[in-house]
């Protein structure tokens, strides 16, 4: 089809503006057209008289005059000056270019030949003061217009497009334009009883308010139609995965009861919280039915998740399959290796750890005894995707942590078995509306209560640390320990790393040289990293300097400080992962925020900590202040595509994307009545799993 030419196919697009373009990501012509506005300016307009300083308008009128200078002082900076006068009067529009394209004999003389004296233009800027004209129209959008349009324009909207170095919005603007003509040879694959019945707008229509909306009803209207595709599609792929799925039996026949179990639940110290047990019932249920369990439990950080997976492994085992568990981090890993370990060790189920830094010996023998199914449990971290790693009989995958996974990591741990069951879980709770656009096709379980006895943590936001140091020093005295969490963000930065070890350093030997002290992060070594949080768990260290390698998993009961130094550089949702590490005993606990932003934003994001406990509310408001793409990372796939929906406020639109793609999947599930919504799924990359629609 046409519109997948390349963009130079395009009447009136030099090769010049095509490969600036093409740094936009922008190779067709299709491209083009669905490259949408990151935003809109909307202007009144008004008469030339009645422009004042500091508001935003559109004017029209004639040009006066036209020039366009470098000032002497500043060559590199081209000024564009353009007079308009409308009845009332007249003003001055300027422009500042300072790219070297700007400069260029061509751009000047396309620039003087459109603009001639007594052309219509529609100019809409701000209104600012200037020195010589008193007042102009400073950078504003200017647009030749004709007579007919000069007298129906009441108000404009300008589309910005989000933009790169050398790339104006005007290019991106008119290259738009040209590609709009060819608008016709593209065809809605949602039917139009469809589209009637639910009020959305027809997809060509769409795409044209969408670039030049004639008013705010039409660009509303063509963005819920195109926000309803974002959405549709990518629900549509869910809902056939999952049903394809469904269609698949499982080979894996799974026992709810059976001695193990019994023995489990005899020997465990405490007594399940009713949403555990609940939550167990789901995967049990999951494990006997006909069809894989693809399962997500989302529980808040010391929920007790790890029982609810120990469980389905444990009825995995007794019916004769082994159980891969997987973790992001090694800490982590470790950490579930070692609780496991202990509970399994009476019930005579073997367990092996394995990770990167798994010695070549140690790693053959797991191997071996995985091919024979000598070993029951293999935890580990991403060296489980490893392909040495050979299963005899796998039964069951659990991910820890799922949305540091990628979807492709998670597949290829899945094939490593014949259809096991999956069950995923997290500790970044998240709203439905975004637990339905990034796992549509997972079942999704709740762990909403905490075990008895679990201390509120006190937070507080500070801006000093000498206050948090006595604190500190105080709550060690009294027999407890504290950590340190440093901003190292990024652990493969080598300056970052350097000044976490000379702050580790400050803090042994300047500010607690009384205590035993010890450093974490992540690029120490596995024997290293071992022996620091073995001796911060056995007590032997009183504080521990780490970097956000803590965040997740490390339970250390005796811990009831954790301060957090730069907290204003991480996300809420995060930090109430790092506040999980403490209040994890029967002893008050407390989270100190060092924030050393001075903006009120910074501390008013950090108060919501002060405020809430609520891993859910938390994490919306995270999501609400930094987006989803920051708050999830971007490996999920489908939430980083979407250019206009969003997916906190846009839920009445995924709602109906959801209904209408399960209405279609039911009736066509392979979709035969639909093939240009078969297309629409690959151009939206949503196939590669599904091989019956390829
Ligand atoms: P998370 O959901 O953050 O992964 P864990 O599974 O690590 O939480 O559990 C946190 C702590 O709570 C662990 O020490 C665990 O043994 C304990 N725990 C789990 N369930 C219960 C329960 N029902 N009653 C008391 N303690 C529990
Ligand atoms: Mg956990």
């Amino acid at each position: 089809m046409k519109l997948h030419l390349p963009i130079y196919h395009l009447s009136g697009l030099s090769r010049n503006n095509c490969r600036l373009l093409e740094k936009l990501g922008i190779n067709t012509i299709l491209d083009l057209l669905l490259y949408f506005p990151r935003d809109y300016i909307k202007y009144r307009r008004v008469k030339i008289s009645g422009l004042q300083i500091g508001d935003s308008a559109t004017i029209i009128g004639k040009i006066k005059k036209h020039e366009i200078i470098s000032p002497p002082k500043n060559p590199r900076l081209t000024i564009q000056t353009l007079i308009v006068k409308d009845k009332t009067g007249s003003i001055a529009c300027k422009r500042f270019f300072n790219h070297p394209y700007y400069q260029s004999q061509q751009w000047r003389n396309e620039q003087i030949s459109m603009y001639v004296n007594g052309s219509i233009v529609a100019v809409s800027g701000a209104v600012k003061a200037d020195r010589y004209y008193g007042r102009i129209l400073s950078s504003p959008e200017i647009r030749l217009i004709d007579i007919d349009e000069a007298r129906d324009t009441k108000n404009s909207i300008i589309p910005i497009y989000p933009l790169t170095k050398g790339v104006s919005n005007e290019l991106v603007q008119d290259a738009v334009s040209s590609a709009l003509q060819l608008l016709e040879l593209l065809i809605d694959p949602l039917p139009q009883d469809l589209r009637r019945k639910h009020g959305l707008m027809e997809l060509q229509e769409a795409i044209a308010f969408i670039h030049q909306p004639p008013g705010e009803s039409q660009l509303e209207a063509a963005r819920r139609r195109l926000v309803f595709d974002e959405f549709f599609y990518l629900q549509l792929s869910f809902l056939l995965r999952r049903h394809q799925l469904l269609a698949s039996e499982a080979v894996t026949n799974i026992a709810p009861v059976g001695p193990l179990l019994e023995q489990f639940y005899s020997q465990l110290p405490f007594s399940l919280t009713s949403a555990q047990r609940r939550v167990i019932d789901n995967i049990l249920n999951d494990m006997t039915s006909k069809t894989p369990m693809n399962r997500l439990v989302q529980g808040d950080v010391g929920s007790g998740k790890t029982i609810v997976a120990v469980v389905a492994v444990l009825a995995a085992i007794q019916s004769g399959y082994q159980a891969a568990l997987m973790a992001p981090t090694e800490v982590l890993a470790q950490q579930h290796y070692r609780k496991i370990a202990t509970w399994f060790e009476p019930l005579g189920v073997s367990v092996q750890l394995l990770t990167g830094s798994t010695k070549t010996v140690k790693r053959r023998e797991i191997h071996a005894q995985l091919e024979t199914g000598e070993l029951s449990v293999l935890v580990g971290t991403h060296a489980l995707l490893q392909e040495k790693v050979n299963f005899h009989q796998l039964g069951l995958v659990v991910i820890d942590e799922q949305h540091r996974f990628g979807v492709q990591q998670r597949q290829h741990l899945l094939n490593k078995g014949n259809r096991p069951h999956v069950l995923t879980m997290t500790a970044t709770p998240i709203p439905r509306t975004l637990a339905l656009t990034l796992h549509g096709d997972l079942d999704v379980s709740q762990i909403d209560e905490l075990p008895p006895g679990r201390q509120k943590i006190h937070t507080k936001v500070i801006n000093q640390g000498a206050p948090a140091y006595d604190f500190i020093r105080h709550q060690v005295i009294q027999g407890h320990q504290a950590y340190i969490i440093l901003p190292l963000v990024e652990e493969s930065h080598k300056l970052d790393l350097r000044a976490a070890v000379v702050e580790y350093e400050r803090l042994l030997t300047e500010i607690f040289p009384e205590f035993k002290v010890d450093l974490l992060h992540g690029r120490m070594t596995s024997a290293e990293k071992d022996e620091a949080l073995n001796s911060f768990r056995d007590n032997k260290t009183q504080i521990l300097v780490s970097t956000t390698v803590v965040e997740v998993g490390v339970d250390v009961p005796n811990a009831t400080v954790i301060l957090i130094d730069h907290a204003d550089r991480f996300g809420l949702a995060q930090l109430h992962q790092l506040r999980g590490r403490v209040g994890r005993g029967s002893h008050r606990s407390y989270c100190l925020l060092l924030n050393t932003s001075k903006t009120a934003e910074a501390k008013a994001r950090l108060e919501v900590l002060e405020k809430s406990t609520d891993g859910f509310f938390i994490s919306e408001m995270d999501l609400r202040l930094r987006g989803p793409g920051v708050v999830m990372g971007y490996r999920q796939s489908g939430i980083s595509e979407f250019a206009l929906a969003n997916i906190l406020d846009d839920e009445e639109l995924l709602n109906l994307a959801r209904s209408m793609a399960l209405a279609i999947v039911k009736s066509n599930p392979n979709l035969e009545q639909h093939p240009l919504m078969v297309a629409e799924l690959k151009r939206w990359g949503l196939t590669s799993w599904n091989c019956a629609l390829n």
